[in-house]
């Protein structure tokens, strides 16, 4: 495991700043219509605090881990500025736009347990802030239906992550129990 020093602080910002700029006309889906860069935060924060992962690569990947699907961010530019893993890592966590979105869906399914370590955190994370936004701030036009469809698919998806991080893990699993009873609450 390594562990976090000036350089990594520099590419960390770097990487902050990177998504901060290529989200910003971004927002989530919730009511409030809250900033998007909140989100890879929220999922950087995750894995440091929760899954106590002191890998800078999986730390800066989580902060730029929807630039390259949901902006005009490009593979080079990532690779240019913070270097092949990342890239790598962020490449798994994109998933191919030229396909349906359901086709999308059921081939996260799939891939999931051939993803990196790395991969296999990061999507934990991000699953995990998804799960807790639904119960705290789903997106806005969701019927209780849909977001229930969403929980289920997601718990298809982390089937396929187990085994790397059993604090993450849980704390996945944490949230989707919360989330199913908010739902009904
Ligand atoms: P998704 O199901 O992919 O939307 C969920 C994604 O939106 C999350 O994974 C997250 O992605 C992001 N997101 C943004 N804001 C929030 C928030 N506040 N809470 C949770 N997640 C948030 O939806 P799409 O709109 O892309 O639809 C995919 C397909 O699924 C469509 O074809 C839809 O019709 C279909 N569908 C419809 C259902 C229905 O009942 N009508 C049920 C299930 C699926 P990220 O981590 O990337 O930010
Ligand atoms: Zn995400």
């Amino acid at each position: 495991m390594m562990m976090f020093n000036a350089d990594d602080m520099t590419l960390f910002l770097a990487a902050l700043k990177f998504a901060a700029v290529k989200h910003r006309k971004q927002r989530r889906k919730d009511c409030e219509a809250t900033p998007y860069i909140n989100h890879p935060i929220e999922v950087a924060q995750t894995l440091w605090q929760i899954g106590g992962v002191r890998d800078n690569v999986l730390i800066v990947g989580a902060l730029l881990h929807d630039t390259l699907e949901d902006t005009d961010a490009t593979s080079e530019e990532i690779e240019q500025h913070f270097g092949s893993e990342v890239l790598a890592l962020v490449l798994e966590m994109t998933d191919d736009k030229s396909l349906p979105k359901l086709e999308r869906k059921r081939l996260q399914i799939e891939h999931a347990p051939y993803k990196s370590k790395r991969a296999k955190q990061l999507k934990l994370a991000d699953k995990s802030c998804n799960v807790s936004d639904i119960a705290h701030s789903k997106p806005h036009n969701w019927t209780l239906k849909r977001c229930q469809a969403y929980l289920d698919w997601s718990k298809e998806v982390v089937a396929g992550l187990r085994g790397v991080n059993t604090a993450l893990e849980a704390h996945y699993d944490t949230n989707l129990c919360a989330a199913r009873v908010s739902l009904i609450g």
